[in-house]
């Protein structure tokens, strides 16, 4: 399947060509803060099969094994783009959230189950609104007004 996508800036774009059934969900506790949020989807594809456009930055996560992996993001506004080997890579795992066709790309595996947030098999009967708007906290933040 093709994908393209981009980042919240728009300077780098990509396309590439995944595997649908390779969708994955991780809840280790290192996509929780790399992705500032409470798991990570991605998928993997063939390096070959992204196409990148626009400059990147990567930072460089050192496993406890020891593993090295590219984390790599747009310099200007920080998106989460895809993690990659940061030699010989062979493979990328492309960030979901930054795919245009991600409402189609439903994921087939959820990984490190363990460190799952506890509330997330809650999330569907947690009250909420179509939109921000109508949204009434019980104590407003200053970036909601
Ligand atoms: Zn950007
Ligand atoms: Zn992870």
């Amino acid at each position: 399947m093709q994908i393209d996508g981009a980042c919240h800036c728009g300077r780098v774009t990509f396309t590439a060509e995944i595997d649908p059934g390779r969708v994955i969900v991780c809840h280790c506790t290192d996509c929780q803060v790399l992705s500032g949020s409470a798991f990570r989807v991605v998928v993997a594809a063939p390096i070959e099969n992204l196409l990148l456009r626009g400059e990147t930055k990567s930072y460089i996560k050192v496993a406890a094994s020891g593993n090295r992996r590219a984390q790599v993001f747009c310099p200007e506004c920080a998106t989460p783009l895809f993690a990659t080997a940061p030699e010989n890579a062979t493979q990328v795992t492309i960030r979901l959230g930054c795919v245009k066709q991600r409402a189609e790309l439903v994921p087939a595996v959820q990984i490190w189950q363990r460190s799952c947030l506890p509330w997330l098999p809650e999330l569907g009967g947690i009250p909420g609104s179509q939109e921000q708007q109508g949204f009434t906290p019980a104590q407003p933040d200053s970036h909601l007004r």
